[in-house]
């Protein structure tokens, strides 16, 4: 086994950088390429297809079947033309990524002639045999079908496989027979409808003129990159993603000097590489610089509407697995890689913005807006305090458990960060005194809302250790883990801010009836009570601190580490009324996605579990007792020479590497009974509880006698890749 790590290390250091060809010039002559937007469709679709098309886009009505019919067909000449052979609906089941099945546009007609085709049918409906993915119960009780449908919203696009043919891909939805939402992206088109709707209600009390309100998204991605030799040669990443051992590097990334340091030729090709295809998709990246920790890396694109930008960061996940193959290197999203190093986050900056252009987070110069802002603003505020569980049920994975509130934060506690001069707004809100406002005068000047403009406009303040924090104009969720589709996190921030928004129009409208007040001094008073209900949600402290935990106890805020237990937060009837009164999913939708949770938290740990025994036993044990049969040899030899004294660290050493391999033997088979234990236990919240506790707590007591295994035995002989060599060969 020896022979392959080094086998791995000498073919890692042997790398040439691959050359990447991309066309010089300007990015906007191939940006969108590979996708058929808008402007494709301008030109293919009859005048009265393209308007149908684009108003359905808009306003989310069905599209009839004979555009449904003329769509498709350009659709297909258009790949035909760009060299796709197939067709897929590109979907997001319950598994966390994408699927597809690929159907040839060939096909062959009654006659045995052989035609092209693509038929508006196909487009919008397809029936895939769809009984292995997850669907937590909802299809076993009554048929094993499930269909998707076309999602006009994310324009459709085509993906070339290694032969140079491609695939054409419609973003789709997935359900069940019966109607049951069975992915990540039909709530999430659920949600943004709920949150259009209330906030366009809130909107229009400051302009009459705003008619759609859309949530933004940017999602910032952190990954590591690791060559692929390396990874090749070790299983733990190779089946779960992450090292379950690895003794921690003499240099790990104390010194902070990979963080936006000279990105290496190796990691800049894949780079430029893999933003070239994203381009191409329609993928708008725009930043990427190496992050804390060494082999770390981000990318980011501008922001796009929210089902938009939740598909390309899938997308972008998925360019980047395969380009980097090319690369000789894998990328690994898991959110902890390596222990003792940073993790990576997926930061979702999200925001609001209306159809006249208005970023309803973003501070303004007029104290008339600046009103609108700080409603929007507080109303968020209101929602993550009142929901703030729900929020961290959204982002609970057996991966992002390493994150959350271990070794490493943001913390499990949900609080928001707002910045020195937001702080003071709201204190300032919160604490002046109700004036009644007579006519002619200035409403702003009166209720102190006209000093906010200019002090919010510099507000820069930053904080990395707030899980939720406001940076001047979107709010950065940055607890999302690395790996998540972020459709399911921002499911829930849209749910729970088109309710907030929902319960902040009625209080709106029942005062202005009640009082006949102004609306400025109305709003005012329910911002101000606002504030006061939610304030202890706020936080601008270290999150990372020990003293924030204690406080945050202290302030009643949830601190859940672990992740079936965050779970648990979905089923609560509050937050089921929520989701029901939002439209977004119902009680039987809820259960269902809450059990798959769990089973995928259960299969996750299993998996880990199995490597750490078959690791530890097969690959470290089996070194130390071939390793310590040389020191024995060694140790004998000199006692014959009669060298005790020469003879005792030996014996010491040999003594160290009995005492750590029988207590690895002796966690591994307690492990393995646990295991057993477990499987039986029919109750799935019984079982992910087992998995969570009983099982994963072996996890460190066998890696800490393996690490330091790896300290004791001759480096030629240790057969798994060294944290050094994973983190610094590229
Ligand atoms: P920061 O300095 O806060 O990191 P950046 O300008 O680098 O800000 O933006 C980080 C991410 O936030 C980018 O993906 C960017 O497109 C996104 N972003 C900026 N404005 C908005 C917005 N209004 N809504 C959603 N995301 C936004
Ligand atoms: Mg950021």
């Amino acid at each position: 086994m020896a022979r392959l790590r080094f086998k791995a290390v000498d073919e890692a250091q042997g790398r040439q950088t691959i050359k990447v060809d991309i066309p010089v010039g300007k990015v906007t002559e191939y940006y969108g390429a590979n996708i058929f937007n808008d402007d494709v469709m301008r030109a293919m679709l009859s005048p009265e297809a393209y308007t149908k098309v684009t108003t359905a886009i808009k306003s989310g009505e069905r599209i009839d079947r004979e555009i449904a019919d003329e769509v498709a067909s350009a659709m297909k000449s258009w790949a035909v033309s760009k060299g796709a052979t197939h067709y897929t609906h590109w979907f997001q089941p319950l598994t966390g990524g994408s699927a597809e099945k690929h159907d040839a546009f060939f096909d062959i007609n009654f006659d045995g002639k052989a035609l092209e085709k693509f038929k508006g049918s196909s487009l919008v409906q397809q029936e895939p045999d769809a009984s292995s993915f997850p669907n937590g119960g909802i299809r076993a009780t009554f048929e094993a079908r499930g269909y998707t449908a076309w999602d006009p919203t994310s324009p459709a696009f085509i993906i070339y496989n290694e032969a140079g043919t491609g695939t054409l891909c419609v973003p789709s939805i997935f359900v069940s027979y019966t109607g049951e939402l069975l992915d990540s992206k039909s709530p999430l088109l659920k949600s943004l409808s709920a949150l259009d709707k209330a906030a366009t209600e809130v909107a229009i009390i400051f302009d009459r003129h705003v008619e759609k309100v859309s949530a933004t998204l940017g999602a910032e991605q952190e990954y590591f990159l690791v060559d692929k030799a390396l990874f090749n040669a070790r299983p733990d990443l190779m089946m779960a993603g992450r090292t379950v051992f690895g003794h921690a590097p003499a240099k790990g990334q104390q010194l902070e000097d990979h963080y936006f340091g000279s990105i290496a030729p190796r990691v800049n090709a894949f780079m430029v590489d893999f933003e070239f295809e994203c381009l191409k998709l329609g993928i708008p990246v725009r930043t990427r610089h190496n992050e804390v920790a060494p082999a770390q890396f981000e990318a980011a694109p501008t922001f796009e509407e929210v089902n938009l930008a939740c598909d390309h960061n899938i997308l972008l996940m998925d360019v980047m697995r395969r380009v980097s193959k090319k690369h000789n290197f894998e990328v690994l999203f898991h959110e902890k890689p390596f222990a003792g190093i940073n993790g990576s986050g997926k930061h979702n900056n999200w925001s609001m913005s209306t159809d006249t252009g208005v970023n309803l987070l973003g501070p303004s110069t007029k104290p008339k807006e600046s009103l609108r802002f700080v409603t929007f603003l507080v109303n968020v505020i209101k929602a993550v305090h009142d929901n703030a569980d729900l929020l961290r049920a959204s982002i609970a994975t057996s991966g992002n458990e390493h994150r959350l509130g271990a070794n490493e934060a943001p913390p499990a506690i949900v609080s928001i960060f707002l910045g020195t001069q937001m702080i003071k707004v709201l204190e300032d809100i919160e604490n002046k005194e109700i004036v009644s406002i007579e006519k002619g005068e200035n409403a702003y000047i009166k209720l102190g809302l006209n000093r906010i403009p200019s002090i919010l406009l510099d507000n820069t303040d930053r904080n990395r250790t707030s899980p939720f924090a406001f940076t001047g104009n979107k709010f950065e969720y940055r607890a999302v883990g690395s790996s998540a589709n972020s459709a399911q996190p921002m499911m829930v921030i849209n749910t729970i801010v088109a309710n907030q928004l929902v319960k902040f129009r009625e209080a709106y409208d029942a005062e202005m009836n009640e009082h006949e007040g102004k609306k400025e001094e109305v709003i005012v008073k329910i911002l101000k009570q606002y504030i006061k209900e939610s304030k202890k949600i706020l936080f601008e402290g270290n999150g990372y601190s020990e003293e924030w935990k204690q406080e945050a106890a202290q302030r009643g805020l949830s601190n859940v580490a672990s992740a079936p237990e965050a779970l648990k937060a979905y089923l609560r009837p509050e937050f089921i009324e929520i989701f029901e009164k939002m439209g977004v999913l119902t009680e039987r939708e809820i259960h269902a996605r809450y059990e798959i949770e769990l089973e995928n938290y259960i299969k996750k740990i299993q998996i880990e579990s199995r490597l750490i025994g078959d690791l530890a036993m097969n690959h470290v044990v089996s070194t130390a007792i071939k390793y310590q049969t040389k020191l024995v040899q060694t140790a004998k030899s000199l006692k014959e020479m009669e060298l005790h004294q020469e003879a005792e660290p030996i014996i010491n050493i040999i003594k160290e590497i009995s005492a750590r391999v029988s207590e690895i033997s002796k966690k591994v088979e307690e492990m393995t009974e646990a295991r057993k234990q477990a499987n039986v236990v029919e109750d799935l919240e019984q079982r992910a509880k087992l998995y969570g506790n009983d099982i994963k707590n072996f996890f460190e007591e066998i890696r800490y006698p393996v690490d330091k295994l790896e300290l004791l035995i001759d480096d030629e002989d240790w057969p798994l890749v060294k944290y050094r060599e994973l983190l610094y060969i590229r």
